[in-house]
């Protein structure tokens, strides 16, 4: 199953808010979450607290990437913040594997209670969704489809469509043909890619399955050659953000992709906003 053929005709924007996109916390730096059209999230990172309890109400669905701390952190609080307020529970779509550590590890009634079961089974704050990768989701009119990605635990990338080009997402990750292969059969408006380290610890990006300015230039020489898009860098720590942007400037400007080939690449910052 791939995201559906789209209609010459069919013009509704996607917006994608970046709440936050840093690989770890400090004044201004909020770890991971986008906020789609105002319903849909991905990820629940502590750029979640930027929301105002309106805006956190309105959410339906929680797409999580990873179990990763740095990912679902605010998402505990935010179903106590919005919970009483809402008629229908919060969706929460993610991998078995990720669902199964939030219940052992969050929802246990020990670190923060099992909202899956509370105030009913049957009438619950929040609902677990399965899903697997390759899988479409449909939400209103947009479309979800779960990516491949290579991390320490289980984990997976999403690219999204409101009927025109798609934004995607490639969640936490090392090295990832099967991503490259899906992403370059889709129309893509936008790519989000993590670069956690600098070349400096690149070592420890590989044993943490995660990406450093060299390796995402080899990745990036997996986009087909036909294919050009503005690439965005997210999940920079603060400290190392200086270094890992200048080294991707500057193999951007020097290799590996032939005499032709650059990127468009910009550091994403929270509080943008892009409509696609
Ligand atoms: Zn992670
Ligand atoms: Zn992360």
């Amino acid at each position: 199953m791939g995201l559906p053929i789209l209609k010459p005709n069919e013009t509704s924007a996607l917006k994608v808010r970046v709440l936050g996109c840093s690989g770890t916390i400090a004044r201004d730096c909020r770890t991971t979450s986008f906020l789609i059209d105002g319903d849909l999230l991905i990820d629940a990172g502590t750029g979640v607290g930027d929301l105002t309890l309106d805006e956190m109400r309105r959410v339906d669905q929680v797409l999580l990437t990873h179990s990763h701390l740095d990912h679902v952190a605010a998402l505990p609080l935010m179903v106590d913040s919005v919970a009483s307020q809402r008629t229908q529970p919060l969706n929460i779509f993610a991998l078995e594997g990720t669902i199964a550590a939030l219940k052992a590890h969050i929802f246990n009634d020990v670190i923060w209670p099992d909202f899956s079961r509370i105030p009913s089974v049957a009438a619950p704050f929040v609902r677990f969704h399965t899903i697997e990768i390759g899988q479409v989701l449909a939400f209103g009119d947009k479309w979800v489809e779960v990516l491949p990605a290579v991390h320490t635990v289980p984990a997976a990338g999403y690219a999204v469509s409101a009927g025109r080009g798609a934004w995607v997402f490639s969640g936490d990750t090392e090295r990832n043909p099967a991503f490259w292969q899906r992403v370059n059969q889709l129309d893509v408006a936008m790519l989000f890619i993590e670069t956690a380290f600098s070349n400096r610890e690149k070592e420890l990006a590989r044993r943490s399955l995660h990406l450093s300015p060299l390796s995402l230039a080899q990745e990036l020489d997996c986009i087909a050659k036909d294919k050009r898009y503005p690439i965005y860098i997210t999940h920079t720590k603060p400290a190392e953000t200086e270094m890992i942007m200048s080294e991707i400037q500057c193999f951007d400007q020097t290799l590996p992709f032939g005499p032709h080939v650059t990127h468009d690449i910009h550091w994403l910052r929270a509080g943008q906003e892009f409509a696609l």
